[in-house]
């Protein structure tokens, strides 16, 4: 992973060019748009990253990761298999953000004392739940599957909150923002909206 150190303050975004971030990197690729990007080149096969307007993508997910471990990795196989979309190798992705964060925490057994801190409360972790992926059940979370399915929600296209964390008093639900706004359509009339039509399946 490329530091804040390693990184231009400012890079070069012409309206056909772009400058590779990485210090000391001369660099110019193609700008890349929408469409029309047949035969131009995207990336700096020096720092071997894929270069667009809003970020820069690693070649591999692992490469956008703090550590590498193998018992992480392991289990980020197994979340892949049903989490929604995965885009964990861009510089700017939120998911790789949360998993940096908050594995992070949970590896370091801090996870309880920041819930503790956030509710003023004493918290006993029953189970961690990465997208949708329950730690506890080793699958799909059954309770999420089932609220899901309550609101009408498609099977692999529902809600997906980053973290749940359950615990001995309640349930903590987790959404990582990284420059994104936190507007949902889910308010007021559209909220009452969809509570009336959700479907009833019990
Ligand atoms: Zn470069």
């Amino acid at each position: 992973m490329y530091k804040i150190s390693d990184l231009k303050e400012n890079i070069n975004i012409l309206n056909d060019t772009i400058s590779c971030p990485v210090k000391g990197c001369d660099l110019i690729v193609d700008r890349k748009r929408r469409s029309g990007n047949e035969g131009k080149n995207f990336i700096c096969p020096k720092h071997n990253i894929l270069i667009t307007p809003s970020t820069f993508i690693y070649s591999t997910d692992i490469e956008n990761f703090l550590w590498n471990e193998k018992e992480d990795k392991i289990l980020l196989e197994k979340i892949y298999k049903v989490k929604r979309e995965s885009r964990m190798s861009s510089e700017n992705s939120e998911d790789t953000l949360t998993w940096n964060v908050f594995r992070y925490l949970e590896k370091s057994e801090l996870l309880s004392a920041l819930l503790d801190e956030i509710s003023k409360n004493q918290h006993k972790i029953i189970d961690i739940i990465y997208w949708s992926y329950s730690l506890k059940e080793n699958k799909s979370w059954t309770f999420l599957d089932e609220a899901r399915a309550e609101f009408g929600e498609a099977k692999n296209k529902g809600s997906e909150p980053d973290i749940i964390i359950q615990t001995d008093k309640t349930i903590f639900i987790i959404e990582a923002k990284f420059f994104s706004s936190n507007k949902t359509s889910g308010y007021k009339e559209t909220l009452t909206k969809r509570i009336n039509k959700a479907l009833r399946l019990k």
